[in-house]
């Protein structure tokens, strides 16, 4: 893959507890020894993507290009004989995933902060043709305490921390992942082109946020089923409802925003620039500054 110098990985860092576990990739803490500073190392086997070696350099190399306060960033790319190890900014306020399920949902005022965030990360990555392709929750992590810089104004509410988008881009190395992964559990945020197998591109991006926003505002997602064939089914179809009480207090923006993006033609779905441009999110009141 490189010309570079050989470094001995495990003398330039002390790898330590792990973060997470995909089917190609593990992430762990990996501290460097000569700064003392932890990142995320992801680590990657290999094997799972023989012959993708070109395609996979390519996408690591846009990667590499990519700096946005809302994107996990990528340090820098090693590579052994088996394995390659992805050193990424450590984001330690754990997945959005956890905060929801400990919250139950969102007050409407934090999710539109939240998925304004995402909106800006994503129309960074849409202008340079990235798609991430798989939105949710548990790729979307959440920047503690120590992570960043305090906020130069208020925040509309302190438990609302920077959220950082993970894991996308290596689309071509994530193919067998991605199709993995939707036939056990994680259809919620699918777009129905995807699963009707057709080519796809960024709306699938709008559609995840428009899952991922009706889940933050009510705690559950707008299909679901006993098992995948039902909510493939659902998907499909793309009917949803606004349920009574849990929606009644919802704001009509905000279920206009979630309508406008979980449509099933993509051609008909706004786009991220509409998405930022729609009152829910254009419109959102700024927290107040203090004055004096
Ligand atoms: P996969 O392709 O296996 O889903 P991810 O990049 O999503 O790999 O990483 C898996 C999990 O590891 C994430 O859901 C998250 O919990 C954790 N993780 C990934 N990247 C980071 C990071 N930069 N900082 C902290 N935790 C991370
Ligand atoms: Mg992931």
């Amino acid at each position: 893959m490189s010309n570079q110098p050989k470094v001995n990985l495990s003398e330039k860092f002390k790898f330590g507890t792990q973060l997470g576990k995909g089917s190609f990739a593990t992430v762990v803490v990996a501290t460097e020894v000569a700064t003392g500073t932890a990142y995320a190392m992801k680590v990657i086997d290999k094997a799972r993507c023989r012959g993708q070696e070109e395609h996979i350099v390519k996408e690591i190399t846009i990667l590499k290009k990519i700096r946005h306060p809302n994107i996990v960033q990528l340090f820098d790319v090693f590579e052994t004989r088996d394995k390659l190890y992805l050193q990424m900014e450590y984001v330690t306020g754990g997945e959005l995933f956890d905060r929801i399920v400990n919250r139950g949902n969102y007050t409407e005022l934090d999710a539109r902060t939240l998925i304004k965030s995402i909106l800006e990360a994503v129309t960074y990555l849409h202008r340079q043709n990235i798609v991430h392709r798989d939105l949710k929750p548990e790729n979307l992590l959440m920047a503690g305490p120590n992570d960043s810089p305090p906020p130069p104004t208020p925040r509309a509410s302190d438990d609302i921390d920077q959220v950082k988008l993970a894991d996308f881009g290596l689309a071509t190395m994530a193919e067998t992942d991605f199709m993995l992964k939707t036939s056990c559990g994680t259809l919620t945020y699918v777009a129905p082109e995807i699963l009707r197998q057709e080519k796809y591109g960024k709306p699938v991006d709008m559609w995840s946020i428009g899952v991922i926003t009706y889940i933050l505002l009510c705690g559950y997602p707008p299909f679901w089923a006993e098992d995948d064939t039902g909510v493939l089914e659902l998907t499909l179809r793309g009917k949803f409802k606004f349920f009574s009480p849990d929606w009644d207090s919802i704001t009509p923006t905000a279920k206009d925003f979630i309508s406008r993006l979980i449509v099933v033609d993509p051609s008909k779905r706004m786009t991220c620039e509409d998405a930022i441009a729609h009152p829910w999110i254009a419109a959102a009141e700024e927290a107040p500054k203090r004055v004096l």
